[in-house]
């Protein structure tokens, strides 16, 4: 008897099905960043088979990161690996037979056209307004899909961006500034299980697009608070004058 299929409850399903899991195994995917985001989708798209996935971070996993960052152990940690040199290592015991890309750079101007250059699809797990404008606009520039999150305390925010199709970030938040005041994990905390909720959301709109349900990615942006349990679909609109007008053309060819 054939042993059962790796990916085989996946491939029951009926929202993804074998086609779709063949897919999602030839789909090339960034995740930029590997904290607490980064942490749960990169563990999950690699056990999903996501064929080549390319992981950026600049750091090394600290103590205090343990506490919601599940792709490293105290090893890590004590062994001063890079995140991206532990994160590798961690994905490939999970799943030997996808290629990935460890990357331990900061992500800025010189070098993010390289990194979602090939891909198919961006994860961010970034924990800084600044550089998601700067995935934002080159995700745009490349009509590459780009699924955004952020957790802090125990709230979080999910958006799925097709360019020319949906709004952008900067549609959802024109000026950057004012955005980046907002409270950050390393003054007021995050709950742990806040993060993996908004990583599990990025990884189930990013598994649409993959297995080529692009079609039925969330609309607006979706607003939790896991600790009182709710959860809601802001609309956001297109901005007329936003920048991502411009690249309307990039799915239309
Ligand atoms: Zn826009």
């Amino acid at each position: 008897m054939d042993p059962i299929p790796r990916y085989s409850r996946h491939m029951l399903l009926r929202v993804i099905g074998e086609d779709g899991q063949r897919r999602i195994e030839q789909s090339r995917i960034l995740v930029a960043g590997l904290g607490a985001l980064g942490s749960v989708a990169a563990l999950l798209l690699a056990r999903a088979g996501v064929g080549f996935m390319r992981i950026v971070d600049q750091d090394a996993p600290e103590l205090h990161n343990l506490q919601r960052q599940v792709l490293y152990d105290e090893a890590d940690v004590h062994r001063g690996l890079s995140k991206a040199e532990a994160a590798f290592a961690h994905l490939k015991a999970a799943n030997s037979s996808i290629k990935i890309e460890p990357v331990n750079a900061e992500i800025g101007p010189d070098n993010v056209d390289a990194l979602v250059g090939g891909v198919d699809l961006v994860v961010d797990a970034l924990d800084n307004t600044r550089t998601r404008y700067l995935v934002n606009d080159a995700i745009l520039t490349r009509g590459i899909p780009y699924v955004f999150g952020g957790a802090v305390e125990t709230v979080g925010n999910i958006m799925t961006i097709i360019p020319g199709k949906t709004p952008c970030l900067r549609c959802l938040w024109p000026n950057p500034e004012a955005v980046e005041n907002h409270a950050r994990a390393s003054t007021v905390g995050v709950l742990s299980s806040g993060a993996a909720t908004v990583a599990s959301l990025q990884v189930t709109e990013a598994l649409k697009i993959l297995s080529g349900h692009e079609d039925q990615v969330l609309s607006g942006l979706l607003v939790l608070d896991v600790w009182r349990g709710c959860f809601h679909v802001a609309p956001v609109r297109r901005n007329p004058q936003c920048v991502c007008r411009k690249f309307e053309y990039a799915t239309e060819a």
